[in-house]
């Protein structure tokens, strides 16, 4: 959704290529996109094709991009796939009862991945991302506090529900709580505590909490919340007769990297108290955006009254989502990935990812400039700072030297209580190479040694004998 309109007055004199002009007499040497209003004709396909193709050049490149957690590179016959099934409407689960089949297919092969007791009692659908798999688990775990309010005699007038989570996390959570009446506990930074931790956790907990939201892992700088500890702190809440909350893991991206390179890491439904579990497909799902997951451990975790049982063109299907109609072929391509790659092909391709944000992570550490925040070692992505010894510039300005060169690399300020601390975030996806990488590094380099330069420092470090 466009939130704003409003247009600077377009330079009307600009025409199309002249070939393209020639190739389309009818169309002349002076079309221009529309702005506002329709214009009254068409123009031919390849026209529109080739004007705004060129338009979209301004976006720069998705694979460049190393803000995203989003994937942008795909193999092309997953992407073939794609536009076959582009014309299928998720919804329309009985007309295409196969791409159905293929959902529920990827349901089980996530409910073997995250430990379900269960596979197949576990339930769970796509969605168009985590901030809907979110929304989902987050109404699942309110209706169900309501039920307890109620089992117990309570007035739910009288209460307000909220939810328990750390300050990382992501604004998904934020709109849940705003969109569906709960309260956000935002556990705050301390010092060195970057993300939610289990004495915090539990602190923030009372008889009207639905849920703790732990992230595998932050999107602030790529840690793993310790969500065994926190599970087993509140198992502790809930034997010494405090409230029996139930832990949600927003495993948008840790989702797809932990299963295959920490299998040791217990942090899924082998943690009993986890109920819930949402993943991105088209983070670490390798899947071209948009689609997200979202699964509960056994049957009695989704309370029935949220599945709806459309009759639609005459089929009954149940259905759990926040929109209707979507295309089913992100959904194909989550399902192309896992038959494709396997679980040693997932683990060689996550392990890749993570070697290059290892060695990028440890190579910018070994810079004067710059401090670690973390290593890349749990979600291939890594944040740093820069080092006391830096006067003269920022993280900011380092973030626009890099856009000079393509590089999309964000600089921000962490959340209350660490507003003090502004990084560098750096998320290594498939696709990023460590030629790329290297290419990177030196850009860095060669960015730092500028930077320094504009603000009359002396050059801490760089390569030696480096020349423009
Ligand atoms: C990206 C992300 C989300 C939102 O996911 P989308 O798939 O972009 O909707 C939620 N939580 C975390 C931890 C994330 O990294």
């Amino acid at each position: 959704m466009a939130l704003h309109t409003g247009s600077t007055e377009p330079l009307r004199a600009h025409h199309s290529n002249p070939l393209v002009g020639l190739a389309n007499p009818a169309v002349g040497d002076n079309v221009y996109l529309p702005e506002i209003g329709l214009a009254d004709d068409p123009v031919p396909p390849d026209v529109a094709y080739q004007l705004i193709r060129d338009e979209l050049l301004l976006d720069g490149s998705a694979r460049l991009n190393l803000a995203t957690f989003v994937t942008t590179w795909m193999e092309p016959q997953a992407l073939t796939l794609m536009s076959d099934c582009a014309d299928k409407n998720m919804i329309d689960k009985d007309e295409y009862p196969q791409t159905a089949e293929i959902e529920r297919r990827c349901v089980a092969i996530l409910a073997d991945l995250w430990h379900a007791t269960d596979p197949n009692d576990a339930c769970g659908c796509s969605t168009t991302g985590s901030s809907e798999a979110c929304m989902l688990a987050g109404m699942a775990m309110k209706r169900r506090w309501e039920a307890q309010v109620r089992a117990a005699g309570g007035d739910l007038k009288t209460r307000v529900p909220n939810l328990v989570m750390g300050a990382n996390v992501q604004v998904c959570w934020e709109k849940f709580c705003r969109y569906w009446d709960v309260e956000p506990r935002m556990v705050p930074m301390e010092g060195d505590r970057l993300h939610l931790e289990a004495p915090g956790a539990v602190a923030a907990c009372d008889e009207n909490t639905i849920g703790v939201v732990a992230i595998l892992g932050s999107t602030f700088d790529g840690s793993y919340e310790p969500v065994a500890e926190i599970a087993t702190a509140l198992d502790k809440l809930a034997a010494g007769g405090g409230p029996d909350i139930p832990v949600h893991v927003d495993g948008a991206s840790g989702g797809m990297i932990a299963p295959f390179l920490d299998p040791d890491l217990k942090w899924d439904f082998r943690l009993p108290r986890v109920a819930s579990i949402n993943t991105s497909g088209h983070k670490y799902g390798l899947v071209y955006p948009g689609v997200g997951w979202v699964l509960w451990r056994d049957k009695a975790h989704l309370p029935e009254e949220l599945v709806f049982n459309v009759n639609y063109l005459g089929g009954n299907m149940p259905t759990f989502a926040l929109n209707f109609s979507r295309p089913g072929a992100e959904v194909v391509a989550q399902y192309y990935n896992f038959f494709r790659l396997g679980r040693n092909g997932f683990t060689a391709v996550q392990q890749a990812s993570r070697d290059v944000a290892m060695s990028l992570a440890e190579r910018i550490g070994g810079l004067d400039e710059f401090e670690l925040i973390t290593k890349g070692d749990q979600l291939p992505v890594f944040a740093f700072t820069t080092s006391s010894k830096v006067t003269g510039w920022d993280v900011f300005a380092v973030s626009r030297r890099l856009r000079e060169r393509g590089w999309q690399v964000p600089a921000y300020t962490f959340p209350e209580h660490r507003e003090d601390l502004a990084v560098l975030r750096v998320v290594c996806r498939n696709g990023f190479s460590l030629d790329l990488a290297d290419l990177f590094f030196k850009d860095l380099l060669s960015a730092v040694h500028d930077l320094h330069e504009d603000s009359g420092n002396t050059v801490i470090s760089g390569p030696s004998g480096f020349r423009h």
